[in-house]
C-alpha cells in the first residue's frame, strides 16, 4: 500500500466560527489571524493505492460555484486536486472510489463538475464509485436549516444521479465496522451527523484521517470545538474518546483541514490529551 497527501487547495474562514466559545486570545495562538480575523486552512485530501484499487478521501471544494461563493473563502496557494494527482504520477479518470467523509461543500465539491457544454453536471470522477453512508445521506438531502448552506444540491444530487454512488455499512454498538473498502471507520456524529474517520493500516502505523472531528492541532484541546458543529457536546465526548485512543496506540493523525502541519501523534497529560510530535507526510509516508 502507498499513500499519498492530495492537496485540494487552501482557504481562510473566520477565526471565531473555527473556535466557537474560546476567545481569540487564545485560538490565535495556534492559529494567528489576518486582518479580516480570517485564518489559514487546507483541503489535504488523502490518496490510497492498494493493489488495483485508488481510493481518495475527500476531494475540497471543486470549482462549479460563482466566483462570488468562492470570494468568501478566499483561496490562496498554487495547489490543485489535479496537479496534486499529477505530481505522484495519477489522473483523475485513474481513482476507482471516492470516500466521502461527509457532504459539506469543502469535503465533497470536488465529487461533481460542470459538463462541457456547461449545460449540467457530471461526475469529476468518471470511473470511480462515491462513497458516504446512507444515514448521512438523508441528512445531507433534507438538510437542517442550520447546515443548509453547507449541503450543496449541486454537489450532492448529481452523485445519485451519476449512479456512482455507494454506502458503507453502519455500525450497531461499536463505533468501528471494517468497511468494505480495507479500513476501519470512526464514526462522529457530533459535527454532522454519521461523519465517517478512516483508520488506515500502514506498515506498522495506524493513519487515522481527522476530517472535521480534529481540524488543526489547535482544536487538540477538548473545548476548542468548532463553532459549526451541530451537536458540539457530543464533539467533546467522541473527541475525548478519540484523542485517547490516538494517544494510548500511537496514531499518526493526518490533518486535512491543517494548513501548517499535516501529521501529528498525541500524547496523555495531566491537562489532558496534547500534541507530541508534528512530522510531515513524505517523513511517514515512505
Ligand atoms: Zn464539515
Amino acid at each position: 500500500m502507498n499513500l499519498y497527501p492530495i492537496n485540494a487547495g487552501n482557504l481562510k474562514l473566520d477565526g471565531g466560527a473555527m473556535f466557537g466559545v474560546v476567545p481569540k486570545s487564545l485560538w490565535e495562538r495556534t492559529n494567528p489571524a489576518d486582518a479580516n480575523n480570517m485564518i489559514e486552512l487546507s483541503m489535504r485530501c488523502l490518496l490510497i493505492e492498494d493493489g488495483n484499487r485508488l481510493i481518495l478521501i475527500d476531494n475540497g471544494m471543486g470549482d462549479k460555484q460563482s466566483s462570488k461563493f468562492f470570494g468568501y473563502y478566499h483561496l490562496w496557494g498554487n495547489f490543485s486536486l489535479d496537479s496534486s494527482l499529477k505530481k505522484h504520477g495519477f489522473h483523475r479518470d485513474d481513482i476507482t472510489d471516492v470516500f466521502l467523509t461527509h457532504l459539506h461543500f469543502d469535503h465533497c465539491g470536488g465529487s461533481i463538475q460542470w459538463n462541457k457544454e456547461k449545460t449540467g453536471y457530471e461526475p469529476a470522477f468518471k470511473n470511480a464509485h462515491y462513497w458516504s453512508n446512507k444515514d448521512h445521506w438523508l441528512w445531507a438531502t433534507k438538510p437542517n436549516k442550520r447546515e443548509k448552506a453547507s449541503f450543496l444540491k449541486e454537489n450532492i444530487i448529481p452523485i445519485e444521479e451519476s449512479g456512482q454512488l455507494k454506502f458503507t455499512s453502519l455500525p450497531n454498538n461499536n463505533l468501528f465496522k471494517n468497511s468494505e473498502l480495507g479500513f476501519d471507520i470512526f464514526f462522529a456524529n457530533g459535527h454532522t451527523d454519521k461523519q465517517m474517520l478512516p483508520l488506515i493500516q500502514y506498515k506498522d502505523k495506524t493513519i487515522a484521517f481527522m476530517a472535521d472531528l480534529l481540524p488543526t492541532i489547535g482544536h487538540i484541546p477538548l473545548p476548542y470545538v468548532m463553532g459549526y458543529d451541530t451537536r458540539p457536546l457530543l464533539t467533546l465526548d467522541e473527541k475525548a474518546e478519540f484523542l485517547n485512543m490516538a494517544a494510548e496506540k500511537n496514531f499518526y493523525l493526518f490533518l486535512e483541514h491543517d494548513a501548517h502541519n499535516e501529521i501529528i501523534t498525541v500524547q496523555k497529560t495531566e491537562k489532558g490529551v496534547r500534541l507530541q510530535n508534528i512530522f510531515k507526510t513524505e517523513d511517514i509516508f515512505k
